[in-house]
This record gives C-alpha cells, sequence and structure tokens, in this order.
C-alpha cells in the first residue's frame, strides 16, 4: 500500500468523507426497537484462560455507539439494531438484564459461569450505561466466575474495571481492535484510535486485576485475500505481545445491513473472506502464548464468509474445533478442490482487481 499524505485526512476526504458516506447509508434505515429487550441473547460455550466455560452472551440495547452516530466503521450494522433517541434508562436496561436471566432459566439446566454483555458500542461509556446500571448489573453477575464487556479504549479506565474485580469475577474488556495495523484501521475500517490506545486500556484492565480480549476483524474492505492473512497473523501475533490480552478473537467481516460494505458488496466490490483464510490464519499463529478463537458468522452465505458451498460445514466444524482445543491439527482433517481456487486468489488477487472471485 502507498503512504498516506496529511491531505488525506483533510475535511471531505478520508475519515470526513467515510462518515459522510456512512451517515447518508445508515440514514435509509427506519426500523425501531423496544428499549426493556435486549437486542439478542444466547447460550454458548467459550474458552477463557481457566479452560472452557457455559456462556450467557447478552447483546444489550443501549442506544448505540458515539462513533456510529457520527458515522462510524464501514462494517458495523450494529447501530441500525439500536433504540432511536441514543440513550435508555435504568429501568429499561435492568428490565433487559431481567429479560436475558428468564431466557437463560427456561432454556439451561444451570447458571452459565461466563457473562458476556456487548452493547453494540460501549458498556464503559457513561453515555450508553451510567454507573448506577454498571454497578446493578456487577451485583446481579456476582454469584457467576467470569464477565466480559465490551468498550472501546477510551473507556477503559481502572476504577471501571475494579467495581467488577471487586465483586469477585474474573473480569475482561473485550476491545475491538479490529486490526493491529493503524493504517488499516483508519483507511479501511474507519475507526479512529490507534494500537497504542490498546495497549493503554490493557494497562489500565491489568491495574484493576482484569485482563482485555481483543477482537480483530479480518478482511475489511479494500484489502486483498493475502493483504487480509497476512494483516490477521501480524495483528494476532501483537495482541500476544500486549500484557493483559490473554485472548484474541479473530473473526472474518460479514456483510451487514445498513453500511458501507454492503454498498460495495452490491456493486460488486467486496467478497467476505474464504473459510480458508481463516482456517490459514489460526493454523499458523497456533504458536503464539495466547489463546485465538474465531466465530464466523453466517458461514457459507454470499453474505458471510465462505468457501464453494461444499466444504463450509466441514471448516466451519474445524473452526469451532480448534475454539475449544486450540490444535492446529484439526485443520489437516479437512480438505476441499477449492483450495486450488483459494491459493490462485491467494496469489494473484490485487488491489485493482477486487474481487477475483465470488
Ligand atoms: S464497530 Fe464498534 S466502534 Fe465501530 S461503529 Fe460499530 S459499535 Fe461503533
Ligand atoms: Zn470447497
Amino acid at each position: 500500500m502507498s503512504t498516506p499524505t496529511p491531505e488525506v485526512y483533510e475535511q471531505g476526504k478520508g475519515m470526513d468523507a467515510h462518515n459522510k458516506v456512512m451517515r447518508e447509508v445508515r440514514s435509509r434505515n427506519d426500523a425501531s426497537y423496544d428499549p426493556r429487550e435486549p437486542t439478542r441473547v444466547w447460550l454458548d460455550e467459550d474458552n477463557t484462560p481457566d479452560g472452557v466455560y457455559q456462556s450467557l452472551t447478552i447483546i444489550l440495547n443501549t442506544g448505540g455507539c458515539r462513533w456510529a452516530r457520527a458515522g462510524g466503521c464501514t462494517m458495523c450494522g450494529y447501530v441500525a439494531e439500536s433504540v432511536d433517541g441514543g440513550s435508555v434508562a435504568h429501568e429499561d436496561l435492568m428490565a433487559q438484564i431481567q429479560y436475558c436471566l428468564d431466557h437463560e432459566d427456561e432454556e439451561a439446566d444451570e447458571k452459565a459461569g461466563l457473562i458476556k454483555i456487548y452493547t453494540s458500542g460501549s458498556f464503559l461509556d457513561e453515555r450508553e450505561v451510567g454507573a448506577e446500571t454498571r454497578r446493578a448489573i456487577a451485583e446481579t453477575f456476582a454469584d457467576r466466575d467470569r464477565i466480559v464487556v465490551e468498550s472501546l479504549p477510551d473507556f477503559v479506565d481502572r476504577e471501571k474495571v475494579a467495581e467488577f474485580v471487586d465483586a469477585g469475577l474474573e473480569t475482561d474488556i473485550a476491545v475491538g481492535l479490529e486490526t493491529a495495523t493503524d493504517r488499516v484501521r483508519r483507511d479501511c475500517v474507519n475507526k479512529y484510535f490507534d494500537f497504542s490506545d490498546f495497549e493503554d486500556a490493557a494497562a489500565q484492565a491489568q491495574a484493576a486485576g482484569g485482563g482485555v480480549k481483543a477482537y480483530l476483524l479480518m478482511k475489511p474492505p479494500f484489502l486483498t485475500e493475502s493483504e487480509a492473512i497476512e494483516d490477521m497473523q501480524r495483528s494476532v501475533r501483537k495482541c500476544a505481545d500486549v500484557e493483559g490480552c490473554h485472548t484474541v478473537s479473530m473473526n472474518p467481516c460479514n456483510v451487514q445491513r445498513y453500511t458501507m460494505v454492503e454498498e460495495l458488496f452490491h456493486d460488486q466490490g467486496y467478497r467476505p473472506p474464504w473459510l480458508w483464510s481463516v482456517c490459514e490464519v489460526l493454523e499458523s499463529t497456533a504458536d503464539e502464548d495466547v489463546i485465538v478463537v474465531s466465530d464466523p458468522v453466517g458461514h457459507g452465505s454470499d453474505r458471510g464468509p465462505h468457501n464453494c458451498g461444499e466444504c463450509d460445514d466441514r471448516a466451519q466444524r474445524a473452526i469451532k474445533d480448534f475454539d475449544l482445543r486450540q490444535d492446529p491439527s484439526v485443520f489437516e482433517q479437512v480438505t476441499c478442490d477449492c483450495e486450488a481456487t483459494w491459493d490462485a486468489v491467494v496469489e494473484r488477487e490485487a488491489s485493482y482487481s477486487l474481487p477475483l472471485a465470488r
């Protein structure tokens, strides 16, 4: 890639231009949502530094991310699912938590040891979740073992993290780092912070007795398949070197509604990554001293990461297997003729010919 000049960040260009396009795309959405219901809730199992846990994952509807309101990231459709008005009252947020507890009661035999709370924004941003609500949530889940809450790095501070640690929870902050490469984060994802901000957030979490979990995004728009693979390999390694970062969740980009990625996809300018690329990154970074997991959303579909259609389920199974066992040999057991096409794409796709194959 070429080196950017200062002018690309001027008004009307670069980030400013990205934000303008995204505000226009998002304004086409007119759905509205109930503030007393979470965006989503589900039960699953997850790998943590203390082993595999039953987990309850909650997507709280908090009014959405500040950055998304300004335009936001090129692939993020979450703000389209947020309630109107930009903030949700304490009582309503607690009603959402109760809804999730009821769901758990109905669906699971026992309480999950791990709670994961995402907000499609930042749980630690007090404009989304006020201090009163944050403390009430820490208390509600004090009988569990671990908690993960999502936040952009700016809002991570030692005191807030300590509220969860002091409630007796192993606490992790999930940060949507997307990539360790600042240039890719700015120009392809349109995210405003730097890798050094992530390092600072990890230091704050660690000072409180917590840790961080880095969320990486494989193949934002404008990268070739091979650039996307290299970007992720480099990013996993850099994250593994950050003190306090014990887990990386490396997730392939999918095409969400009301996003710039969707515009490109409709104009045949974007293809989500191959599942083979996900396998390649997991396999080649398995020697790093960090847990690396991946949860490809919409696998096998045009809008999600996919191979040829024949082998997608098998590749996905190998990835999920790797998530729990961290054993790279799981990838030796899955093969398909389409690997030859993927090889050719990795070798030949160039930025002027994206995507080479759909
Ligand atoms: S990816 Fe995160 S920071 Fe970016 S717009 Fe979406 S919620 Fe906001
Ligand atoms: Zn195949």
